[in-house]
């Protein structure tokens, strides 16, 4: 390669002419970014937050996740996509809504006392300008850990000490009702784990119907995406002619669920059903093509779906750039 060779010794003859005295090699920084990004939709200042990310099991993990899968299909569609090598690369997300009237959080990120690498959730905010105590809402899409966990890390500390919680009925009940726990596929590490998030806050939770969409605060509404679990929705809102939906669990993994929509979940309650809500938001939001924020979409938590052919679709980023 004579072009790359003598690129480099001209750089190395320009340093020597220069001669400028001997400087200690720059230590690594070492330091990330602050796991936060901004934009507005209308008049609603929107804030996500970057919580983690989770490794969804490993390769041993994934025949389980998505057992419709095979070796062939999933190496064909990994191509796309800028994958860990091993496992299902997930990050975690959450989301903050200042309505100018309420500060709202969309589920609020894990801990990483049940997945190590997750747990950041509340770093981010405060890098955002915000403090946990100014939180007057947090809507959880479903009572999943890392979605739910930062409410609580303790199961007696309220991390957002003047909040509301707002959540499905069923799914409030799903993962309160022992007669329900045989239901979960996950078993009792989740359960425990869900239930520790919304104890300390059982004086103030409020609950909302799963059958229909629902107002759940002024000018926000509940989508129902039932089968993930039974009471999984995901909440959308409008502002000067602008909407965003936020999504829970639609799709773990973007790349390969938006291609792949009806591949089942093997961790729903409701395989079937889950597929369903899938190809309906995916549907919908393709059609509709308004904002789209989901816990698991790439970083930095801005998007739209698009069709991709019969019975497919993709996730195209929001680039950084456009604030
Ligand atoms: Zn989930």
């Amino acid at each position: 390669m004579p072009a790359r060779r003598s690129l480099f010794l001209a750089a190395g003859a320009a340093a020597a002419a220069a001669a400028l005295p001997a400087q200690a090699a720059a230590p690594r920084a070492g330091t990330r970014n602050p796991g936060f990004h901004r934009t507005m939709v209308g008049d609603v200042e929107v804030t996500v937050l970057l919580d983690g990310a989770m490794g969804g099991g490993g390769e041993a993990g994934i025949p389980r996740f998505l057992p419709d899968s095979t070796p062939e299909e999933l190496r064909i569609l990994r191509e796309r996509a800028w994958w860990m090598d091993n496992g299902l690369h997930q990050p975690v997300g959450a989301y903050v809504l200042n309505t100018g009237r309420q500060l709202v959080m969309v589920d609020c990120g894990g801990h990483s006392s049940f997945i190590p690498t997750t747990g950041n959730t509340l770093a981010a905010l405060r890098a955002s300008g915000y403090q946990p105590e100014q939180v007057d809402v947090v809507l959880l899409t479903h009572i999943h850990p890392e979605h739910a966990l930062g409410l609580s890390y303790d199961g007696t500390t309220r991390n957002f000490p003047n909040a509301e919680v707002v959540v499905s009925a069923v799914d409030h009940a799903f993962w309160t009702d022992p007669a329900q726990e045989s239901r979960v596929p996950q078993g009792q590490r989740f359960i425990e784990a869900g239930r520790r998030a919304i104890r300390p806050y059982a004086d103030r939770i409020r609950t909302f119907a799963m059958d229909r969409e629902v107002e759940v605060l002024p000018g926000i509404f509940s989508v129902p995406a039932p089968g993930h679990t039974p009471g999984h929705v995901s909440f959308r809102f409008t502002s000067q002619n602008q909407s965003m939906l936020i999504w829970g669990d639609i799709a773990h993994q973007t790349v390969i669920q938006l291609a792949r929509p009806r591949w089942r979940v093997g961790v729903d309650v409701d395989q079937a059903m889950g597929v369903e809500s899938r190809v309906r938001h995916l549907e919908m939001l393709s059609s509709e093509r308004i904002l789209v924020g989901g816990v698991h979409v790439p970083w930095p938590g801005f998007g739209r779906v698009v069709r991709d052919g019969e019975g497919s679709f993709a996730w195209v980023q929001r680039p950084f750039q456009f604030g």
